[in-house]
Formats: C-alpha cells, structure tokens, sequence
C-alpha cells in the first residue's frame, strides 16, 4: 500500500481546512501519515487522526514559530528522506509553497504546485492541475521518489474519516537547521464576517458595477445575506477592494452553496475559483456572457438596478445584517 506523507497546518490552533482536505483526499491514495510543524501541533493530532492520519509526527519546536520557513524545510526534509514516502501532500497555502519549493530544491524532488488532485497511475501518482491562464486541464504523471504535491484549496471536499486515534511521534528539529528570518510581529487581520474561502454564500462584484464607489452594493447584499465579499481581479487591480477578496486562478477558490455574480463577465480565470459553488446566480446585462453558460439562475439586467432591488426585497420581508 502506497504511504502518503501529509504536510498539515495549524490556524489559530485548529487544523487548517486545506489540510483536512489533503488528509481526505490522502486517504483514497493510500497510508496516511501527518507531519506538523507548530508548538500547538499536539492539540490538533485527534483532529487529524479523524481525518485520516494513522500517525503524526509532531515538530514543537519554537523556531517553527518564530523564523520563517528555513527550520520547517530542514525538519520537514529529514523527515522525508528517513520516510521515504510515496507522496508528500501539503495544502497550497503561502508557507507551505514556500516550504515545498526549499525541500524540493534540498532533497531534488519532483515537486506539483497548483494541483485540483491526484490519482494512482501506475506505480505512482498523477497530479491535475490547469496550464495556459487556466485554459487547459493537465494531468501530469509524477515521477521519482517522494514526489511533492501543492494542493489547490477547495479542490476536495474534506470529510472525517471516523473516530481513528493518531499515534503521535516527536519530531526532533535537526541540530544544524538554519534559522533565516527571524518573524517580528504576526497579526491576525480583522474580518468582519465569514472568511471567504469557508462561507456558504459569496457575493462578488465585477467591473461592471461601474465605478469603485459601488462596490458597496455588493457589500451590503453579502451582508444581508451573512456571506462573505469577492471580486474578480479587473477590479482588485483597479484598487476598489482588496487582493484577499479576489476569486479565481490568482486568488482563492471558494465553494459555497450559493454565488451570486454581480457584473462579472465569466473569464475562464475567475470560474476556476467558483465552479465548485453549488447554485450560482449571474447579473449581467450581456445575455452572452460567458457567467451564464455556469449560472443555475441568471438575471439579464443592470446590477446596479437588480442589486438594489434584491436589497429592498430582503429588507422588505425582515432580513438584517
Ligand atoms: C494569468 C491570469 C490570471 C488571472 N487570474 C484571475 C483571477 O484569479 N480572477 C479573476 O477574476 N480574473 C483573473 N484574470 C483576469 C480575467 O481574465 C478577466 O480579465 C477578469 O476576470 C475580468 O473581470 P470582470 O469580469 O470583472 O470584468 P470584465 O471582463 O470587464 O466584465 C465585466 C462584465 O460586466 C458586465 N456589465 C457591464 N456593465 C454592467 C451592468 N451595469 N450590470 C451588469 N453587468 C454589467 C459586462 O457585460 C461584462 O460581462 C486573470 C488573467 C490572467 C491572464
């Protein structure tokens, strides 16, 4: 049986949805193991034991925490080349793609950002992922040992696999790890609202709404319907709303039970990160655009008019904010 080294983080103490999602999708592919690298790791080893992780190497070393990456990848690495895992999966967050490219670069390991899944083939695996701008879907075999894969958020859907109890093994950091940049000060921003990448309703806006002032439009409706805001990136890059609210192949992937599309055209690019929604609602005054050809229910008309109009309507029958 194949053995599957996941790579998982911790947010706020809890383990990271991405990483609960690898250890679901680990589970498919064969044995599964965790590695976490965090002083509060041993809170979150029952958690991955339910998702999946028979064992969890546990590194609680405070230099995890206080320097960036380099004592991590020299952990992370010693731990792979005594393993010798047939995978390493690790949830595409911004530490781990910098953490995957210094093991890969250390260890010469073939190393897949960007992956939506991974499939036995043959002896090994192979990785999805999409190329050209997200135009075309590959699926590209991995080859050598203890291939490492990046996987995309939201790209599975993270399952517990019952109540399995995860043996636990420290995880000493190396003596000679370097230490590199030393982490001053980690602050965890403000938000108002459910996070985007785990809301079940997400509102986005689009250059269509015409001007930045009425991106506020798009605010209130996720408000009233205690979603979360996004954008596509036409009008991140014209400074309306910030990058952290941007949805698609350079932003986040989101999967919420309902999205509503308010003046987004449906650029291959900005679909990536929202197909995965459940029920999708388009307002677009182009009858052609190409969000329609996603949509369950789409709506030819002004956003500026039809957004409004739904605000007064969940107004009018009692809905707040
Ligand atoms: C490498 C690469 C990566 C990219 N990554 C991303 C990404 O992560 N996310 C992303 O979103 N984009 C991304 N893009 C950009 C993408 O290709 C599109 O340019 C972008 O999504 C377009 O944004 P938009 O739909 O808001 O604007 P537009 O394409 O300008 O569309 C505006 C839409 O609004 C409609 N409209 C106009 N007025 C109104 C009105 N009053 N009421 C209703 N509808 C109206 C129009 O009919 C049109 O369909 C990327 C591009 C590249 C090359």
């Amino acid at each position: 049986m194949a053995r599957v080294l996941v790579y998982c983080e911790l947010l706020q103490g809890e383990p990271a949805p991405v990483s609960l999602e690898a250890l679901t999708l680990a589970r498919e592919l064969g044995e599964v193991s965790a590695v976490v690298l965090d002083p509060e790791g041993e809170r979150a080893a029952p958690a991955l034991g339910r998702y999946g992780a028979g064992t969890v190497h546990l590194g609680a070393d405070a230099a995890y925490r206080d320097y960036l990456g380099q004592p991590a990848a020299a952990a992370l690495g010693a731990l792979v080349q005594e393993l010798d895992p047939d995978l390493v999966l690790l949830g595409a967050t911004y530490d781990a793609r910098d953490l995957a490219a210094r093991v890969s670069a250390r260890l010469q390991l073939t190393l897949l950002a960007n992956a939506t899944g991974v499939v036995p083939s043959g002896p090994g695996f192979a990785a999805s992922s999409t190329i050209f701008g997200a135009t075309q879907a590959v699926l590209t075999e991995l080859r050598g040992r203890s291939p490492l894969v990046l996987l995309r958020p939201k790209s599975v859907s993270a399952s517990p696999a019952g109540e399995v109890e995860a043996r636990v093994l420290p995880l000493s950091l190396p003596p000679d790890a370097p230490r590199g940049p030393r982490r001053l000060e980690s602050v965890v921003a403000a938000a108002a609202g459910p996070q985007l990448e785990e809301a079940k309703v997400v509102v986005s806006g689009g250059r269509g709404l015409q001007e930045a002032s009425n991106f506020e439009l798009v605010e209130r409706l996720a408000r009233l319907l205690h979603g979360a805001v996004g954008a596509s990136r036409a009008v991140v890059d014209a400074g309306w709303t910030p990058y952290a609210r941007q949805v698609g192949q350079t932003g986040k992937t989101v999967k919420p039970d309902l999205y509503i599309a308010c003046g987004i055209s449906g650029a291959m690019q900005h679909t990536v990160g929202m197909k995965g929604a459940k029920h999708i609602v388009a307002i677009n005054r182009d009858p052609d655009a190409p969000i329609f050809k996603l949509a369950d229910l789409g709506v030819v008309g002004d956003a500026l008019k039809v957004v409004p109009e739904l605000i007064a309507e969940l107004e009018r029958r009692g809905v707040s904010a």
